[in-house]
């Protein structure tokens, strides 16, 4: 059994696919090619957003849109610790600081309740309101926009965590009361939807991956940001070929080499014909996996609040305790079953945040979740009767 089987859908479009990587070779155009408009265009279409912007990576989204907003040393970006690192890494890249904000339990998505306190203890610099970052060296006289000592609140990156939209609504209300951006990190919920919203529809500018694993995946590296502002589209598509202007050799900003590559611009292409139909046999397993184990003693399976549709990047479940997860696994192991764990140690604990000098105890949440969590085999061609196999070792 696989954890995501990618083989069955490559079967089903391999006609497309094939026709699809043909065409580029023919044409040779493999930056910048034709096949990467067409995909911005659908996408976007599909979304509702009115510009897309094709990039190397999720990473490499998240990275731009930062770079778009301008966003550097003093800058406090608020996130979520029990996330992939790429969504504080890309703040840190760029000198700016990521301050972690707890999850809501039941949603894994970043609390709006607790992301209120923490912009309060950021202003007032005043770490008894909510945990804060250990306080960083003041950025030099006229350097970066700190205002002495304390950090400057300045955007939002919520997470939609296995494919679930984090709470737009009320974090769009806290954003604009403290005039901070927001960036929607989509890199799990390509296709998932929020009252009637589709996900990368969220925030100034919302980015999601196309790495293989991911809801619409490629065969390598890919992402794309969306936004409805035209000028930060311009900026986002002058990024990610090194800050081009009126052509590559007239640069006007610094940037990156962030371009969708053609050949997986085609692949997607493909992918993405069928991607809709995905999404509802996701919804499918996902039904039939909460309908077996929902009521299993010490298994907690996902919340889908009222409103919300996730893309089921991961099916993940909550156990009582880290020797009862352990055991379990242990258990689906024997029976060939593959199993994941997202994430065992948040991003506070980690070695590479050690400088922000945050405490295990910080976010309770992420900590607890992060021990007790795990994910099932999740992908739009699992069968019932691998299911059933899944169900019963769960017992
Ligand atoms: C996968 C992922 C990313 C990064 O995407 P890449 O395409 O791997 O660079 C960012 N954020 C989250 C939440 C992710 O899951």
């Amino acid at each position: 059994m696989d954890f995501i089987d990618l083989k069955r859908q490559q079967k089903r479009i391999k006609t497309q696919l094939d026709v699809n990587i043909q065409k580029v070779l023919a044409h040779g155009q493999y930056i910048m090619g034709p096949e990467g408009k067409e995909l911005e265009g659908k996408l976007a279409a599909y979304v509702g957003a009115k510009h897309a912007i094709g990039c190397g990576s999720g990473t490499d989204a998240l990275l731009m849109a930062l770079m778009a907003l301008e966003i550097g040393p003093g800058d406090a970006v608020f996130t979520p610790p029990f996330t992939f690192i790429a969504t504080a890494e890309v703040v840190s890249l760029l000198g700016a600081t990521p301050v972690f904000v707890d999850i809501d339990p039941q949603t894994f998505n970043i609390d709006p309740a607790k992301l209120d306190l923490a912009i309060q203890a950021v202003k007032a610099n005043n770490p008894s309101i909510h945990p804060l970052p250990k306080a960083l060296p003041a950025p030099p006289v006229g350097e970066g926009k700190g205002e002495g000592a304390g950090l400057r609140p300045s955007g939002i990156i919520p997470v939609d965590l296995f494919g679930l939209p984090a709470d737009y609504d009320a974090i769009d209300t806290i954003a604009k009361n403290h005039n901070l951006f927001v960036i929607e990190d989509a890199a799990q919920s390509f296709g998932a939807e929020y009252k009637d919203k589709k996900t990368c529809s969220f925030g100034h500018i919302a980015c999601t991956s196309f790495f293989p694993a991911k809801p619409l995946g490629c065969y390598g590296d890919g992402g794309m940001c969306f936004t409805n502002d035209a000028t930060l589209a311009q900026k986002l598509d002058s990024i990610r070929v090194h800050g081009q202007g009126i052509d590559k050799y007239n640069n006007i900003r610094i940037g990156i080499n962030g371009r969708l590559d053609t050949l997986q611009a085609a692949i997607l292409l493909a992918k993405f014909d069928i991607f809709p139909e995905e999404i509802d046999l996701r919804q499918g397993v996902a039904q039939r996996y909460t309908q077996a184990l929902s009521s299993r003693p010490g298994i907690s399976t996902p919340v889908i609040p009222a409103g919300y549709k996730s893309a089921w990047a991961q099916y993940s479940i909550l156990v009582e305790s880290e020797t009862r997860r352990t055991a379990l696994i242990n258990k689906l192991k024997k029976a060939d079953i593959p199993t994941a764990i997202y994430y065992p140690k948040p991003l506070h604990m980690q070695t590479a945040y050690a400088g922000l000098g945050y405490k295990k105890g910080n976010f309770p949440n992420s900590e607890s979740c992060a021990e007790r969590i795990f994910s099932l085999p999740m992908h739009p061609y699992l069968n019932i009767q691998d299911q059933n196999k899944i169900s019963q070792e769960l017992a």
